[in-house]
């Protein structure tokens, strides 16, 4: 596939449009930065949509986006994994696309340092490279402390956690698959902030939904590190009509934190763990979703401030402290849930505060959406919008939020069509970045 060109963009968007405004502009100063090199660390979700955005808005900067894995595997959709109706392979991409029609040259190597008065990153195997602009998108790292015994090699191990899509999945799958006709799985869901909110319950609800039919007496056990959910009113309400929830002989149990439901031992060798109260519970299958930090090259490069997550100018999403350095995805403070959709979003304003800049313009006004689908089944899904406006105060971080979540209903046709639309949300967004 060729690649996109200047006057490519010229067709596609109009000679008005790029060459006079933001997201699509490229005014006559641009051309004076017209070898600005902007350097992404991160082939992710924010990565990959900032370098194909960045190209949109710009046909004539250099873009290399450093990447340690050949292929990126999505975790919207990875649940539906674990009942059969997904597949690994459906859910995973390369960077062809990126490098062959977007112009992007895709280093496969693992950022290491960032030099910020040398404007320069530091890799593992390609050594130093300049930038202008240095996007950095790692997403977030496990932080497994907070349940004693529990580690990244267990994980790796009989304890997959599954919450980035890959071998993980697979090997919980396969524990699931296998259990006992009666046996237990046990999942606990950690404290927030941590990356798509619902994620926890929606797997929960697609595995019982399996189970029902595969191995009717199993058990769903969810150990909550929190009092209460988003979307806990359509989950409930589909595991009564479904599961028996509430109710004797429930296939889903959930114990919030304040009766018990955090977890803080794991006893591996013989898969128990220990609850705030005191309580030890032995399961077949044990699934801990870990709590959750800014990724390691945030936190060693100094960008989370000592902190856990990394502060951000709201208009731009630059840094607090280092100019040309911005920030975004899973592992940036910033009062929005930690999803794709808004990794994408803040990606988008990231390359039109950069071509402005560039251009020698003043950024726009950022406003980011959350449009958060979610499914308890193949035929019931549930909506959430949320819109963060920019404020330009330092109150909230910046950003005011309006959120409005779909109805419970029990008409099936409003409940499939919900959950179709999260299907084809997926599809459309895997194919929006990488292809
Ligand atoms: C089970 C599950 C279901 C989900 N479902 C949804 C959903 O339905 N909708 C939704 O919007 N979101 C969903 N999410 C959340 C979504 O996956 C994340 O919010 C999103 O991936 C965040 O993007 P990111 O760019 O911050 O991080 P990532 O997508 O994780 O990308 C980070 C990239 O950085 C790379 N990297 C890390 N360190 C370095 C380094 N030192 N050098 C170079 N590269 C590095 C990694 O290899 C990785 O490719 C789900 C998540 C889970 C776990």
């Amino acid at each position: 596939m060729s690649q996109i060109t200047r006057r490519d963009l010229i067709k596609i968007f109009g000679a008005s449009a790029v060459a006079t405004s933001g997201l699509l502009g490229a005014s006559k100063e641009a051309y004076a930065k017209s070898s600005a090199h902007i350097v992404i660390v991160g082939g992710g979700i924010g990565g990959a949509s900032f370098a194909k955005y960045m190209r949109l808005a710009n046909a004539d900067v250099k873009i290399t986006m450093i990447e340690p894995h050949p292929q990126y595997t999505f975790c919207p959709g990875s649940n539906e994994i674990l009942s059969g109706h997904e597949t690994l392979e459906n859910l995973t991409v390369n960077y062809n696309t990126l490098k062959s029609r977007f112009n992007v040259d895709v280093i496969q190597d693992v950022a290491t340092e960032i030099n910020y008065e040398g404007h320069q990153v530091n890799t593992l195997h390609n050594g130093k490279i300049s930038y202008d602009k240095l996007v950095v998108s790692p997403g977030p790292d496990f932080d497994f402390h907070f349940v004693d015994g529990y580690s990244a090699e267990l994980a790796e191990g009989d304890f997959p956690h599954a919450w980035k899509a890959g071998p993980q999945t697979a090997k919980l799958k396969q524990q699931i698959d296998s259990m006992p006709q009666g046996g237990v799985l046990l999942i606990s869901s950690p404290r927030m902030p941590y990356r798509c909110p619902p994620a926890p319950y929606e797997r929960a609800s697609f595995v019982a939904n399996m189970l029902k039919e595969t191995n009717p007496t199993a058990k769903i056990l969810i150990l909550d590190s929190k009092d209460n959910y988003v979307f806990q009113n359509h989950f409930e309400h589909y595991w009564k009509q479904n599961h028996q929830f509430g109710q004797e002989g429930s296939r889903i149990e959930w114990i919030p934190a304040k009766k018990g439901g955090v977890v803080t031992k794991l006893d591996a060798t013989n898969k128990i763990v220990t609850t705030t109260s005191g309580e030890q519970i032995k399961a077949d299958v044990i699934n801990i979703i870990p709590e959750e930090k800014a990724g390691r090259f945030a936190i060693e490069n100094g960008l989370a401030l000592g902190s856990n997550w990394v502060p951000y100018e709201p208009k731009t999403f630059a840094s607090k402290v280092h100019p040309d350095v911005y920030v975004i995805g899973d592992m940036v403070d910033a009062p929005m849930p930690k999803t794709g959709y808004v990794a994408s979003n803040q990606a988008k304003v990231v390359a039109a505060a950069i071509n402005d800049l560039l251009a020698g313009r003043e950024p726009g006004t950022p406003f980011i959406t959350n449009n958060c689908v979610a499914m308890a089944a193949e035929d019931y899904g549930m909506t959430i919008t949320a819109t963060f406006r920019y404020t330009g105060g330092i109150k909230d971080k910046g950003f005011s939020t309006q959120v409005r979540t779909s109805a419970i209903t029990d008409n099936p046709y409003t409940n499939r069509i919900r959950a179709e639309v999260a299907k084809n949300w997926q599809r459309t967004f895997r194919k929006d970045m990488f292809s």
